[in-house]
């Protein structure tokens, strides 16, 4: 090739489905130029947009001369390898989504800027070798550079700036000033400890958990899914601990996918406790510069264990050695907008491109994942006790018609509660809806509170004395009386405020506290609560499905479901699914110490097979039966779905493109194909706009993705596309 006919496709993130060719600046020595690079492009009107060469070519579908050349390239060399540009043209093949958009969503934020990475290079410091402590009390020197000081003098190894910016916050400009005056020392690259200990495990392992580890670990170097079933409690994250041990000693890494609310401060100790190596966590509370810190780290195969929620599921590693996604059913795994992706699925692929194991954790796993399991395709491994002492709580299912009620708590619930705090155990309430009040309704009238936009009832807070829309976020104050008759309005269904409420009337000397969406805005509250909670500061702790999932709080005895019938009668085909899930989570939070727990669930439907059914044979046993409805409806994982999302001010507008679209998929498919809609959307208003749905359903996934390759084609040149907002959403996890 010569540097005349290099052509080099570049993605951008646009929403075209293309890649774009440019010609090398004329300076480019065309040796260096290689896929992975990022390079500096003009684009319509923009004079500096990043993007990211994905291949180099001696041919273009262009004519030459209309073709640009690229500013400048970004980096020395190549940002990700082959192996992860690849799995990233094959998330955008799967996903229907256009590459530039999936790249520049994989990338840390500071990648995605149009700057050399070099500005971005972590420093090392120690102190100089002659280096004796100033005179304290020489003026010079600020308290800061003491400290700093004093801490480098502590440490055999040179410590990192981003890690002295963390203890020492504005740590820069200090260490330049000691460095000037040759007190310590800076190296780029650091003389890498490279420290890898790991402690002895705290517990004797159990029979089934030794069996859990012996089965991974007999395939530790081969490609297999295991779907690791447990009951919470049951000991699943040792077993995932003992595999990455055995994983970590050969030298290779691991990365371990948590859900959002999964990622704690407890766990985060558990895994740092026992493996003394580079850990990258990647959470939303970093910074940019901490994140691309250790996206590094782990594609340079520094950091030999990644800790992450759904983003991390993008992170390179330099030798992967195993794949673990605790909580596998979780649904903060899928991206629900832009880029509709699923963490837990991706992860598989990469595990299977790569070699090596995965593992699925789950005391409730999604039907999906069961199902493979049952057809052999996943190994499924079952800890059926809880680990230590830890005994199955027992179930109370209290039927509320007619029981005298203090809003949201029946008599006997609040009975129960006080007998529980007389023996000084915790107790949990769990209702997932927050706010006071669900609805304001006038009893002359018949006027309701609504949102204009979503034409749902607003939910009164009275916290701040305000009436907000839990879809869109729209907020307006508080009114006492009916605007059309002047009558009191009524405040109907209860949300978690009430609850607290309640409970401070009835238990007025306990300690009560609320964990929702209201409550954990500031950073690290979250923590705060838990860390109270865990230190018994906390008697009663109220909350939504955020205290539902993953905490370990062992002095909880009695946990309540105070509304257990949301969803029993719900038309999404998941609903019970769902539903079951979240019983059992909450049922996983009481027991868990010494002492033995209870679950009571609040319900009008005392008699609901479903409950029932939970009770007596537990989340497997009703999981099987789900999916043999699941056969006969020919609903996932019996079949593949796909769902066009449309959405419009004009409701004309949504169903005309949907019809349209129907009618070009129906032509390119005939009969292969399953069509419903357009069908209004769970929410059928948003914002503003209305929702509608084409369902795609299929038995073979492979023609699946053939056809709706060329649909998209095909819609994006229809007449209204540009009219309407639409959206492909592959294996949808919801019908919102
Ligand atoms: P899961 O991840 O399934 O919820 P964990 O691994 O977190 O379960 O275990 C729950 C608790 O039981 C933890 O405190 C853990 O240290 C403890 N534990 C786990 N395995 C054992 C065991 N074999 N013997 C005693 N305690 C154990
Ligand atoms: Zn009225
Ligand atoms: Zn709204």
């Amino acid at each position: 090739m010569t540097v005349k006919n290099i052509f080099l496709s570049v993605a951008i993130p646009t929403p075209l489905r293309c890649l774009f060719d440019y010609l090398p600046d004329k300076n480019t020595n065309h040796k260096i130029l290689k896929p992975g690079l990022r390079v500096s492009v003009s684009f319509g009107r923009q004079k500096n947009v990043t993007g990211f060469i994905v291949s180099i070519n001696n041919k273009t579908d262009h004519p030459e001369h209309k073709l640009k050349r690229i500013n400048n390239i970004l980096d020395d060399c190549p940002i990700i390898n082959t192996e992860h540009l690849n799995l990233l043209l094959w998330a955008s093949n799967y996903y229907h989504h256009p590459i530039g958009e999936v790249i520049h969503n994989a990338l840390p934020a500071l990648l995605r800027k149009n700057i050399s990475i070099t500005n971005y290079e972590d420093s090392f410091w120690s102190l100089s070798k002659n280096n004796s402590l100033p005179n304290v009390n020489s003026k010079k020197i600020s308290p800061t550079q003491i400290k700093i000081l004093g801490h480098l003098k502590k440490s055999k190894v040179s410590i990192s700036q981003f890690d002295l910016n963390k203890i020492f916050p504005g740590a820069k400009r200090s260490l330049n000033a000691l460095e000037k005056r040759g007190l310590i020392r800076k190296e780029t690259k650091k003389n890498s400890s490279n420290l890898v200990k790991i402690n002895k495990r705290a517990v004797k392992l159990n029979k089934d958990q030794k069996k859990a580890i012996n089965t991974v670990c007999n395939s530790i170097n081969n490609h297999s899914v295991f779907l690791l079933d447990g009951l919470t409690g049951s000991g699943k994250t040792e077993v995932y601990m003992s595999v990455m041990d055995i994983v970590i000693k050969s030298g290779k890494q691991c990365l371990v996918l948590l859900p959002e609310i999964g990622l704690t401060p407890q766990l985060i100790q558990r895994f740092k406790d026992r493996f003394k190596v580079d850990i990258a966590i990647q959470h939303s509370g970093l910074s940019d510069i901490e994140r691309l810190k250790y996206w590094q780290d782990a594609k340079t195969g520094k950091a030999k264990i990644i800790l992450g929620t759904r983003s991390a599921v993008w992170t390179p590693l330099l030798n992967p050695g195993i794949y673990i996604a605790d909580e596998e059913h979780d649904l903060s795994y899928k991206q629900h907008n832009g880029f509709q992706y699923s963490a837990r699925d991706l992860m598989i692929v990469r595990a299977k491109r790569d070699g090596v194991p995965a593992i699925l954790g789950s005391a409730t796993p999604s039907l999906e994942t069961l199902n493979n399991a049952v057809e052999s395709k996943y190994i499924h491994l079952v800890l059926p006790t809880r680990a230590g002492v830890a005994k199955q709580p027992k179930y109370q299912l209290l039927d509320i018609q007619n029981k005298k009620m203090y809003g949201p708590l029946s008599q006997m619930l609040i009975d129960e509660i006080k007998k529980n705090l007389e023996l000084n155990n915790q107790i949990l309430l769990f209702l997932n809806r927050r706010g006071y009040a669900t609805h304001l309704y006038c009893h002359h009238c018949g006027w309701k509170a609504q949102c204009n936009r979503c034409e749902i009832p607003l939910t009164y807070h009275k916290s701040n004395n305000r009436l907000n829309c839990h879809h869109c976020g729209s907020s307006k104050k508080n009114i006492k009386d009916c605007p059309l008759c002047k009558s009191e309005l009524l405040r109907l269904g209860h949300g978690t405020e009430r609850i607290e409420e309640v409970l401070l009337e009835k238990f007025p000397k306990v300690n009560i506290a609320r964990i929702d969406r209201d409550t954990t805005q500031k950073k690290d509250s979250m923590n705060i609560f838990l860390d109270r909670m865990h230190s018994g500061n906390i008697d009663i702790l109220v909350g939504t499905q955020m205290i539902a999932k993953g905490h370990h709080f062992p002095n909880v005895t009695l946990a309540a479901i105070v509304d257990a019938d949301r969803g029993l009668f719900s038309t999404d085909f998941r609903a019970t699914e769902r539903l079951a899930q979240l019983f059992m989570q909450v049922s996983g939070r009481t027991g868990r110490g010494k002492k033995k727990g209870t679950v009571i669930v609040q319900t009008y439907n005392p008699n609901h097979p479903l409950f029932h059914n939970l009770i007596k044979h537990g989340y497997n046993h009703l999981a099987k039966s789900l999916l043999k409805e699941r056969k006969l409806s020919s609903l996932p994982p019996h079949s593949h779905m796909a769902l066009l999302r449309v959405e419009a001010h004009n409701i004309e507008q949504v169903k005309y493109f949907i019809k349209n679209a129907s009618m070009r998929l129906k032509q390119l498919s005939g009969d292969t194909l399953l069509l419903f809609g357009p069908v209004p959307a769970l929410i059928e208003k948003y914002g503003g706009r209305f929702r509608y749905q084409l369902i795609i359903q299929a038995t073979n996934r492979k023609l699946l993705h053939a056809h709706l390759d060329k649909w998209l084609q095909k819609i994006e040149k229809m007449k209204n596309s540009k009219k309407v907002r639409w959206s492909l959403d592959i294996d949808p996890q919801n019908m919102n």
